[in-house]
C-alpha cells in the first residue's frame, strides 16, 4: 500500500490510474477505523480497480467546543488495517498542507445542510463540504463511498456534487452495527462501561419508531414522541433531536406519505451520538 502525505503525488498517482482506464474508489475517513469504515473500503475494493482511503481529522468541521483535540487518533493501527485489506493508497495529509496559513476559501453547503445537525453544529457542514470537495480535487476518483450512518452528510455531499458538477459518483453504504444494534462509531470509544447500555437507547428508539410505523402510525409527531420517550427511559442525558423528516430533502413533514427517515442525535454523558433509520412506504 502506498502511504502518501503529499497532495501533488496523490493527484498524479490517481491521474495515472485513470489514464490507464482503471476505475478508482475513494473512502474518506477521519481515522480511528472500525469495521463500519472497513465495510466502505470493501465495497470500493469489490467494485473498483483501485481504492484510496483517506485519514484526516478535518479541523474545519469541528465547532470550538467540540472534540477536535481529543478525537481518537490511531494512525499506525489504521494503516495496518488498510494494508491488510490490500488498499492501494492511504492518503494521510498533514493539516498545514490542506489548510496553510492564509487559507480562506469555503464551500457554502446546500439547503439540506440547514436543519438537524445544521442547527446543533453550526459550521459543521461548511467544513465537511469544503474538505470533501478538496479531496475530490486532489483525488479525481470515479466513485466515492460514504456511510448512511451520517445520513445528512451523505445528502449534503450528493447535493453538492450535483450542484457543482463534480465528476464523481457518490455511493451510500449501509450502517454497520454492533451485535446489539449500536451503530459503530469512532466516538463509541469515549463511552464508559456504565454508559454503554444508555448508548443503545438510540437504536431502541429508532426500532420503536419502525415498529409503530409498520403497525400503521404515520404521524411524524407521534413517532418522534415515541422515540423521545425511549431515549429518556433508556438513559440518554440530553437529546438534540429525535425527528422524522422527508428522506430526500430532510424537510419537516406532518404525515409519512413517502419514504421518510427517523434521525436522532443524543448525548450519553459528554459523548454525542447520532443514528438513523429509513421508514420506507
Ligand atoms: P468518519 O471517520 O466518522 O468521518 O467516517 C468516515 C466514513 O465512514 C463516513 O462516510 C461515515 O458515514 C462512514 N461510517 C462511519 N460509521 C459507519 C458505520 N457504522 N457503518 C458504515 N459506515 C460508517
Amino acid at each position: 500500500m502506498k502511504v502518501i502525505e503529499c497532495p501533488q503525488i496523490a493527484l498524479e498517482t490517481v491521474q495515472r490510474w485513470r489514464h490507464q482506464g482503471l476505475t478508482v474508489g475513494l473512502v474518506p475517513t477521519m481515522g480511528a477505523l472500525h469495521p463500519g469504515h472497513l465495510s466502505l473500503v470493501e465495497q470500493s475494493m469489490a467494485h473498483c480497480d483501485k481504492t484510496v482511503a483517506t485519514i484526516f481529522v478535518n479541523p474545519t468541521q469541528f465547532g470550538p467546543n467540540e472534540d477536535f483535540s481529543r478525537y481518537p487518533r490511531t494512525l499506525e493501527q489504521d494503516l495496518s488495517g488498510l494494508d491488510a485489506l490490500k488498499v492501494d493508497m492511504a492518503f494521510v495529509p498533514l493539516p498545514d498542507t490542506l489548510y496553510p496559513a492564509g487559507y480562506s476559501t469555503y464551500v457554502e453547503p446546500p439547503e439540506v445542510a440547514h436543519p438537524l445537525e445544521g442547527v446543533h453544529r453550526p459550521g459543521h457542514f461548511r467544513g465537511v463540504a469544503t474538505i470533501v470537495l478538496k479531496l475530490f480535487q486532489i483525488l479525481p476518483v470515479s466513485v466515492a463511498y460514504f456511510g448512511q450512518k451520517d445520513f445528512q452528510q451523505l445528502a449534503v455531499i450528493r447535493r453538492m456534487v450535483q450542484d457543482l458538477n463534480v465528476p464523481v459518483r457518490v455511493q451510500g453504504c449501509p450502517t454497520l452495527r454492533e451485535p446489539d444494534g449500536l451503530a459503530m462509531s469512532s466516538r463509541n470509544r469515549y463511552l464508559s462501561a456504565q454508559q454503554r447500555p444508555a448508548a443503545l437507547s438510540l437504536w431502541t428508539a429508532l426500532q420503536t419508531a419502525e415498529r409503530l410505523f409498520v403497525q400503521g402510525v404515520r404521524s411524524a409527531e407521534a413517532l418522534e414522541l415515541a422515540m423521545t420517550n425511549v431515549l429518556i427511559e433508556g438513559g440518554a442525558d440530553s437529546i438534540d433531536y429525535a425527528r422524522v423528516v422527508d428522506a430526500y430533502s430532510l424537510a419537516d413533514i406532518d404525515t409519512v406519505e413517502k419514504t421518510a427517515v427517523a434521525l436522532i442525535a443524543a448525548r450519553i454523558g459528554p459523548t454525542r451520538l447520532i443514528d438513523n433509520l429509513l421508514l420506507e412506504v
